[in-house]
């Protein structure tokens, strides 16, 4: 097998040296995947003098970079302007804590010791964030830190600045192949332009970062990842793939950031579009149900969003979300539960219900009906089961105490007052967790735990960082946090050592 790996391997060596490029650069730096890690890694190389191509698969930049809210850090200033005692070593203890030591310790720690110089960099970079805080009730360690607006105003600095200094970026040129010289050492990357053109970027260092595997359906399935649809498409694992070719090891793979459920809106990001009003109703800690019309969990949970992602994960394809005329007139004046995001704020009343929820009533996103019995049956439940969850969550509202899963009175509300609501919701995820198994400085390792020379992964493409979930509660931020920070230890090692 190893033989057979090492043939593929020269094979591809001499495919490099005798394939006829249209073009091409001869640099220190070449970068796959223009995100949040990829622009990052190439502002970071030109301010250090490194001669630097960034290969952008689509014909804008940005990738899910464009939709970060926040990013995790650690002792930043904003944090200790806002007398936030959290210490790196206690965060480091806390993610490990929660990966079950699933992480890769050396990592993570060098990610969050990097974290806070990387927040005054951001922000000497002309992009200042709007604050530092927690989405969770009552928590002091506020460690998320809220870009201006969104992600896309990062996006937007970084590829100003990276292009004023001279960097070359090719939009719509995916990076398809490993360049490796006889000793086995990455030395570019071969990508073919719109027009069909080959480009050969000969380089000392590659940075693979093309975003890991969200939108790839099938390599989900293969890595043992669950059902669940990708929020935005854009990353189908090119990376990964292209590490593998040259005898990459993985880590973690499998794992998806799990978003919880929404009803579907093609094009709409969690709460930030046209439905955003009733996609938070997955947000509010209401009644859900699986398809026979039975509770299956505590739904306080579902503002953890990944924990809460498992239990939907369990029922099968689809979960709803239930409420009453009541309860509806509780949003509409007193306003949400909880936030969804930055997009609907906790206490802001609910506006569009009358235009919205007619609209996907037609697209059989939701189901009402003036009693019980009438809405089971669109909705599909069975309706004896349905009736009987709803004398139970209304019996538990009545009496401020939820017996069978301990939910908080605080959103525990009856379903007794018709017309009734069904909202009908997937699984969905924000990106993949795991990736090519890195160093701490993001160096691609092999099988047998040695660097492959001049190879880089960075954010989705790297693994390392998770164990089974995404660490939402305790490090709000982290993937943008790992993706960011991650791509600024890389370089710096490529700095360090020249490759
Ligand atoms: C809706 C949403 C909200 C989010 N909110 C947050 C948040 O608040 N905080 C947080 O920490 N994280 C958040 N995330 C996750 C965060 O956006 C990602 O973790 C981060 O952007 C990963 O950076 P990346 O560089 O690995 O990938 P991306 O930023 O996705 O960039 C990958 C880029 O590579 C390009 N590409 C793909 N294949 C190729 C190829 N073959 N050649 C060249 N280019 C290629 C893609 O087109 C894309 O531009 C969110 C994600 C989503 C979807």
């Amino acid at each position: 097998m190893k033989k057979l790996l090492f043939i593929a391997m020269l094979c591809s060596f001499a495919f490099a040296q005798v394939f006829a490029a249209d073009k091409e650069y001869n640099v220190d730096l070449v970068i796959v995947g223009a995100g949040a890690g990829g622009l990052t890694a190439a502002v970071s190389a030109q301010e250090k003098g490194l001669s630097t191509v960034l290969l952008e698969k689509k014909p804008a930049v940005g990738g899910t970079g464009n939709f970060m809210e926040g990013t995790y850090a650690v002792e930043s200033f904003m944090q200790k302007e806002a007398g936030v005692k959290l210490t790196k070593q206690q965060a480091f203890n806390e993610v490990m804590s929660y990966h079950h030591w699933k992480s890769n310790p050396r990592l993570v720690k060098a990610v969050i010791d990097q974290s806070a110089e990387t927040i005054k960099w951001i922000w000497d970079h002309g992009v200042h964030f709007e604050e530092v805080k927690t989405a969770w009730l009552n928590k002091p360690n506020k460690t998320w830190h809220i870009f201006p607006e969104s992600g896309s105003n990062y996006i937007k600095a970084m590829v100003n600045i990276y292009t004023s200094k001279g960097g070359t970026l090719l939009t719509e040129t995916p990076g398809k192949k490993l360049l490796l010289d006889k000793n086995g050492a990455v030395t570019g990357v071969i990508a073919e332009n719109e027009d069909g053109e080959v480009i050969q970027v000969n380089a000392k260092s590659v940075i693979l970062a093309t975003g890991g595997y969200a939108s790839n359906l099938e390599m989900i399935k293969k890595y043992g990842g669950p059902e669940s649809l990708p929020t935005v498409l854009g990353s189908y694992g090119d990376g990964i793939n292209m590490a593998l070719s040259v005898g990459a090891a993985l880590d973690g793979m499998g794992p998806l950031m799990l978003n919880g459920a929404f009803m579907l809106a093609p094009g709409e990001a969690i709460c930030n579009g046209k439905n955003a009003e009733l996609r938070a109703m997955f947000r509010q800690s209401l009644l859900y149900v699986n398809s026979h019309g039975e509770r299956f969990f505590n739904e306080e949970v579902t503002i953890d969003w990944p924990l809460a992602s498992n239990a939907i994960s369990r029922e099968g394809k689809f979960t709803y979300v239930v409420f009453d005329a009541e309860t509806l007139k509780e949003f509409q004046t007193k306003g949400y539960l909880n936030g969804c995001g930055n997009w609907i704020k906790r206490g802001q009343p609910m506006k569009k219900f009358d235009q919205l929820f007619p609209e996907n009533e037609k697209k059989g996103n939701a189901f009402s009906g003036k009693t019980l019995d009438e809405v089971a049956k669109k909705a599909g439940f069975d309706p004896e089961a349905f009736k009987q969850t709803a004398k139970e969550i209304t019996k538990y509202a009545k009496q401020g105490k939820d017996e069978r899963f301990g939910k908080n009175p605080r959103t525990l509300r009856a379903v007794e007052k018709g017309p009734f609501y069904v909202l009908k919701g997937q699984l969905h995820h924000l990106t993949s967790l795991g990736g090519s198994r890195v160093t701490e400085h993001l160096q691609v390792v092999n099988e047998q735990g040695n660097v492959i020379p001049g190879l880089y992964a960075v954010g989705g493409d790297a693994g390392g960082m998770y164990g089974d979930s995404y660490d939402l509660t305790i490090a709000e931020g982290a993937a943008s946090s790992f993706a960011i920070n991650g791509a600024r230890l890389a370089v710096k090692n490529i700095v360090a050592t020249g490759k």
